[in-house]
């Protein structure tokens, strides 16, 4: 059974406009709550903070290794979140790390 719904979506740098896909890397500290990211073109750094208020019926995009996913938020548990594809199509659990409001 597949539950991916499209390809990557790319974003662009905060510097130099690169447009890529760029998954983020969680912090290794256990206290922090940011996911890092960097531009391969022009070597630029930057985070973000990870989402920290989700809801239920939030709308929210996923990164993950094999797909973007968009999708609804159906349930919190600790570090994971359950997603629902449209219609209901698909459930999935993912780390609250990858997850960004959209
Ligand atoms: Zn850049």
């Amino acid at each position: 059974m597949s539950c991916l719904i499209g390809p990557h979506t790319a974003d662009p740098c905060p510097r130099c406009a690169d447009e890529a896909v760029r998954l983020g890397t969680p912090s290794s500290a256990a206290d922090s709550a940011e996911v890092g990211y960097a531009c391969d073109r022009c070597g630029h750094v930057w985070s973000r903070l990870i989402e920290s208020d989700l809801a239920v019926c939030d709308t929210v995009r996923a990164d993950l290794p094999d797909a973007t996913l968009y999708a609804t938020v159906w349930g919190l548990e600790g570090d994971r979140v359950l997603l629902r594809g449209p219609g209901g199509d698909w459930h999935r659990w993912v780390e609250r790390w990858r997850i960004l409001l959209y």
